[in-house]
């Protein structure tokens, strides 16, 4: 559950980053901690778990968490072994996604590497750089991958699927455009392709236009460009979330209120880069904590309960369930939801839902 933040210098990445680590650290009782120093963890937020600690009078709150890793030292010729550009690519292939920052914000005082803000042309820079590692990957892949497709028919589709990749990629799009069957799908994932990579946009604006949207014309251009790669686009301003990061919970609202703002961009990315990578969440809640679990979407229950223990896993007998809007629409009464027959017994077959407040039974 990693995302890799990159983008060219100077377009806001540490600025960002540092919103993101400073907002992770400062909660003292979450179970965060800086791993490395390109690494920051946040808490995904989580309305409902603040209800609910609320209903069981909890003693603490879990919320969980992702990591996001500030991926610096992208110039043009990363590929070919510019700058940091090796080390910058085969950080980019260990994350899950992309979150790309482009600079949509003017500022004399900040150089620009290319002399004028043009997000379009940034954007196809790193991007470039990407595909063009890719293609050095597939065209190696593409040989061996023939040689042995003589002896084993089954390696065809991949030898086509290569074939494909490498003509859009030559085309100048990247994979993520391809429309894949579920086979093609699964060879892909083997590959590891840096354009096959999920990616949200982040366009970095003034604190200006976070206000005022519509007054910025490069966030239009980066959206029609994302709409292509059936991308999201997140409009944050990073020095605003950086101020933000620096308040106390009960200021941050105040300020974003002040600024005619429900939410910050931040927690829109974390929320946006959650659903990008596939992920819900299931809640546990009680007297010592109430606390969101991440999972994949489609896991059964018993694997959902290894995420708490693997002792719950191994002797899984069954999981009472009741979905989070269900047991509000009652007041939050387990009692009532049991009489009413809400609260479900659900077996190993079942899939875990978002949302779903769970107790497990388990054999020790
Ligand atoms: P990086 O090289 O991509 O990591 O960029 P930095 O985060 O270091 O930002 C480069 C410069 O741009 C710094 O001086 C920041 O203060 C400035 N900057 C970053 N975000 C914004 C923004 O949203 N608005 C404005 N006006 N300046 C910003």
């Amino acid at each position: 559950m990693k995302l890799g933040i990159v983008g060219l210098p100077n377009v806001g990445k540490s600025t960002l980053f540092n919103a993101i680590t400073q907002a992770g650290a400062e909660s003292a009782n979450y179970p965060f901690c800086t791993i490395e120093p390109n690494v920051g963890v946040v808490a995904v937020p989580d309305e409902r778990i603040e209800k609910l600690a609320k209903i069981y009078d909890s003693k603490k709150i879990v919320p969980t968490s992702i990591e996001f890793y500030d991926i610096a030292g992208l110039v043009k010729g990363a590929s070919k072994g510019e700058g940091l550009g090796n080390k910058f690519l085969a950080h980019i292939r260990e994350v899950e996604a992309i979150v790309h920052v482009v600079r949509c914000f003017e500022n004399p005082d900040v150089i620009h590497v290319e002399g004028t803000i043009d997000p379009l042309r940034d954007i196809e820079t790193v991007n470039i750089e990407l595909m063009l590692s890719d293609m050095e990957l597939l065209e190696k892949r593409l040989q061996r991958t023939q040689k042995a497709a003589k002896g084993d028919k089954s390696l065809n589709t991949e030898v086509e699927l290569i074939e494909k990749s490498l003509k859009i990629l030559e085309e100048g799009k990247s994979i993520r455009t391809l429309n894949l069957t579920e086979d093609e799908n699964n060879i892909m994932k083997s590959l590891n392709l840096l354009s096959s990579k999920p990616i949200i946009y982040v366009a970095n604006v003034s604190e200006d236009d976070v206000v005022d949207k519509g007054s910025n014309i490069y966030v239009q251009k980066v959206k029609e460009f994302a709409a292509t790669e059936g991308a999201e686009v997140i409009v944050v301003s990073a020095e605003i979330e950086e101020e933000i990061s620096q308040l106390a919970p009960e200021e941050r609202n105040e300020f974003l209120t002040d600024l005619g703002l429900a939410e910050s961009g931040l927690d829109k990315l974390i929320k946006a880069s959650y659903r990008l990578l596939g992920l819900i969440s299931f809640l546990t809640a009680g007297e010592p904590e109430t606390r969101a679990w991440t999972i994949k979407k489609g896991t059964l229950a018993p694997q959902a309960a290894g995420k708490i223990h693997s002792d719950i896993e191994r002797g899984f007998i069954r999981a009472e369930v009741i979905a989070y809007d269900d047991l509000m629409a009652i007041g939050g009464n387990l009692a009532t939801a049991k009489e009413k027959g809400l609260l479900r017994i659900e077996g190993k077959e079942y899939e875990m839902k978002d949302g779903d407040v769970v107790h497990f039974r388990f054999n020790v």
